[in-house]
């Protein structure tokens, strides 16, 4: 006999799947092909799903006693889209055509000078996912193929069944939901969940696992009928009374965050000598700590993998019973232990939630609690430790962690644990610790498969000293293949950078796919030496501007968490998958170097590169970046570039100054900038920045035997800029633009062009720089140094 929690997850998750089916064509209410789907198609012991999900609208039901598992899955249904509607309304004949439209566009900052504007459509075609340009980006309404969708309908339908039909003799239940999940995810990303609104924007996926979600919390509440009667009474816009009130402002629900601390110093302070292959372990270790911590606490609360709403960048968001509130001061401090252990304080996880009640589902408040709670979590973050100081760990926080004395270190991380020598690097001593990431970055450059294998905290085969000690201290074991063979029970496959299912999977294992930047390992010399001019590194960041507002303010009065979660599930796809193609592909497409990928993912990048190619691929991150949230003014990127000096420069040095360099671009009016050398407005950078940039460059290029000419001139213009900082820092921009007692610049520029002229064809060049760099001349000076960069002869060692 199957557990009737088991049913009402599966219930949940596929509850809608008869709108799929129906939009091929099918005859059939949706609830009735969703009944028909489960017995044509799930494995028999869960059949009994089929009742919940034909009667998921039936309201006679939902109003009567008993029917508990049907009242889960239909209250669940309700608050996930937080919609009022009309219960009778079957979805209109056009509902084939309609496709899901972007969530993007809809986007406004509470100041946007865009509020009024009604937003612009754009279409996702109806392809399952694939990290592909023409799949994953949205294109405007009235470049969407008119056409009867059906076709499409019935392509997707029937290759989803198919992959659906191969796990049919699964018999443990997590394998099976597990897969289902990913399938899900795979077929009905593009599909939009209810088209009777006037903007279909939410994915069918979405809406089924955040219900999903929201039955996983109330799995345990016997719900009664006041709050039953209420919750119908909401939805179909009747008047509530004050009890009925009551009942939906009950904190049902518990929203909880994770963040993890101390990232930065952990991953980027790490000595520069063999460095680079360092960086790309530490940041993948600390991406399977957050997950793998985040899983511990859906494992402590039971509640399945679509509970966990968010994970990127150090942070997660889990969806919780506030039943669990009690539980999480214990879960924060057994977490810390560990971490103490291991880490010694260096890193440590911050857990904060808050309580949810049906109200705040319904009105639609998801994005701004979930905000609210982020901040909860950065004021938490400023008591580092106080859920574990006490005597008890007094020495392990502030006794000393070393013995000190005349001791080796570990090259990488200074700690003073038993060392040997790198293979490719004698001279270079490493910890086991620092050793076992650089495999961890190894693998999984190289291998098509992670698998990920819950094991029992206290039974751990790996080696002290490694990354696979420590996450199994958490209950996760992970390993890479590029072969799926037996697999332990309980095991989970993911296919690296590809929805493509392994084949011959055994029934016992689960399989899904995950995106990450995975670019393989670089040297920090090997990039310098790919430079183009000057042979140097440099880093790359960049994030979302204003994410907070966008959360909190972004979509209005329309937050609902499956909404909510569309958006915040589409940013994702950019940054883990799409900015992996980005740089996966630079060097084979740009002749300006090669790009070394640390971290993309949530909203957030960190890139290493060639210096010239960093600027490139700022550039190009920028704009698909626009495409992809459909060219809405109010969601932006901001990006810093930093150039270390020197080939051995400390990357913790380099990621500090890039990040400040971020900042700085951040400063600027609207945000939306880049800083490289200085910050400017992306419409700088593209425009006047890179026509003189060019201009410059052909200029250079058309002195093939001797450029000395043209280099001095770069020198003059060089000083002519810093002469017009001088006089702008003396009498303001405008002044220093107009005002001829501040402009000596000018005067300057018209002579050294003139001198310049040589009566041939250059002198139109010069003049195209001229007109260029009056008409830039804040930003000329980047322009100026660039092309002094791109040009400086440096000897290759
Ligand atoms: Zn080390």
């Amino acid at each position: 006999m199957p557990d009737e929690y088991e049913l009402v997850l599966l219930a949940a998750l596929l509850h809608d799947v008869g709108k799929f089916w129906q939009r091929t064509g099918e005859q059939g209410a949706h609830q009735q092909l969703g009944g028909r789907f489960i017995h044509q198609y799930i494995p028999p012991q869960w059949q009994g799903c089929a009742g919940i999900i034909s009667k998921h609208h039936d309201v006679s039901a939902y109003l009567s006693e008993g029917y508990n598992p049907l009242k889960i899955v239909i209250t669940a249904d309700w608050l996930s889209s937080g919609e009022r509607k009309n219960l009778n309304n079957e979805e209109s004949a056009n509902v084939v055509n309609t496709p899901l439209i972007s969530v993007f566009p809809e986007i406004r900052k509470s100041q946007s000078k865009n509020r009024d504007i009604s937003p612009s459509e754009y279409c996702y075609p109806l392809k399952k996912l694939e990290i592909r340009y023409d799949v994953l980006f949205p294109v405007p309404k009235e470049q969407y193929p008119k056409r009867q969708l059906s076709h499409e309908y019935k392509e997707l339908w029937s290759e989803f069944v198919r992959e659906v039909s191969k796990i049919k003799e699964v018999s443990e239940f997590e394998v099976y939901f597990n897969t289902m999940y990913y399938i899900l995810q795979k077929y009905t990303w593009c599909i939009p969940s209810a088209v009777w609104k006037s903007r279909p924007d939410i994915s069918l996926f979405n809406h089924l696992t955040t219900t999903c979600a929201i039955a996983a919390c109330l799995r345990d509440i016997e719900l009664d009928l006041t709050y039953c009667t209420a919750l119908y009474r909401y939805v179909s816009k009747k008047e509530l009374t004050d009890a009925e009130k009551e009942s939906l402002d009950d904190e049902r629900f518990l929203l909880i965050g994770g963040d993890v601390c101390g990232i930065q110093r952990f991953i980027y302070s790490v000595v520069s000598k063999g460095a680079a292959k360092a960086l790309r372990g530490r940041s993948l270790y600390i991406q399977l700590l957050s997950e793998t911590i985040a899983k511990h606490v859906l494992l402590r609360l039971n509640l399945p993998i679509t509970n966990l709403l968010y994970c990127g960048g150090g942070h997660f968001l889990i969806l919780a019973p506030h039943s669990a509130a009690p539980k999480l001061e214990e879960i924060e401090k057994w977490i810390a232990e560990k971490l103490l252990k291991i880490h010694k304080g260096e890193l440590y996880v911050v857990l904060g939630s808050v309580g949810l009640s049906s109200s705040d589902l319904l009105s639609k408040r998801f994005g701004s609690r979930w905000h609210e709670l982020s901040e909860r979590i950065a004021w938490q973050k400023r008591q580092k430790f106080s859920s574990i100081m006490n005597e008890e760990h007094y020495d392990e926080l502030f006794g000393a962690t070393e013995e000190g004395g005349i001791k080796d270190i570990c090259s990488v991380c200074g700690s003073e644990a038993a060392l040997t020598p790198d293979e490719d690097d004698p001279s270079l001593k490493k910890c086991a610790f620092c050793r076992s990431l650089e495999h961890l970055a190894k693998q999984v450059a190289e291998k098509r498969y992670m698998l990920e294998i819950p094991t029992p905290t206290d039974v751990n085969g790996a080696p002290e000293d490694s990354w696979e000690h420590t996450l199994g201290m958490f209950g996760m074991r992970y390993v890479f293949v590029d072969e799926v063979g037996t697999l332990p029970e309980g095991a989970h496959v993911y296919t690296i950078n590809s929805t493509a299912m392994p084949t011959g999977l055994c029934s016992c294992a689960s399989a899904g796919f995950r995106f990450l930047l995975n670019t393989g390992l670089k040297e920090m010399s090997n990039l310098a030496k790919g430079s183009q001019g000057m042979k140097k590194w440099g880093v790359l960041r960049g994030d979302v501007d204003d994410l907070g507002v966008i959360l909190s303010e972004g979509l209005g009065d329309d937050q609902s968490i499956s909404r909510i979660s569309t958006m915040s599930s589409m940013m994702s796809l950019y940054f883990s998958g799409w900015v992996h193609v980005i740089c996966e592909s630079f060097s084979k497409e740009n002749s300006e170097g090669d790009l070394y990928g640390i971290y993309s993912g949530g909203d957030d990048l960190f890139i290493v590169g060639s210096w010239s190619a960093l600027p490139k691929a700022a550039g190009k991150i920028y704009d698909d970046f626009r495409a992809f949230t459909c060219n809405n003014p109010d969601i932006t990127l901001s990006c810093g570039i930093t150039i270390a000096p020197t080939e051995k420069y400390p990357v913790s040095r380099a990621a500090s100054l890039a990040k400040e360099s971020l900042d700085r671009a951040k400063q600027s009016p609207g945000k939306n900038s880049i800083c490289f050398l200085r910050p400017m407005s992306w419409e700088v950078f593209s425009g006047g920045v890179a026509q003189l940039r060019d201009r410059l460059l052909e200029l250079i290029k058309s002195e093939s035997i001797d450029s000395t000419v043209s280099r001095s001139l770069l020198q003059r213009l060089y000083a002519i800029c810093r002469m017009f900082e001088d006089e702008r820092s003396r009498g303001g921009t405008l002044a220093a633009k107009h005002d001829d007692r501040y402009g000596r610049w000018g005067w300057m520029l018209a002579y050294v062009i003139s001198r310049a002229r040589s009566g041939g064809k250059k002198d139109e060049l010069l003049e195209d720089v001229k007109a260029l760099v009056q008409s830039n001349i804040e930003h000329a000076i980047v322009a100026v140094r660039w092309v002094e960069f791109l040009t400086r002869k440096e000897e290759v060692r």
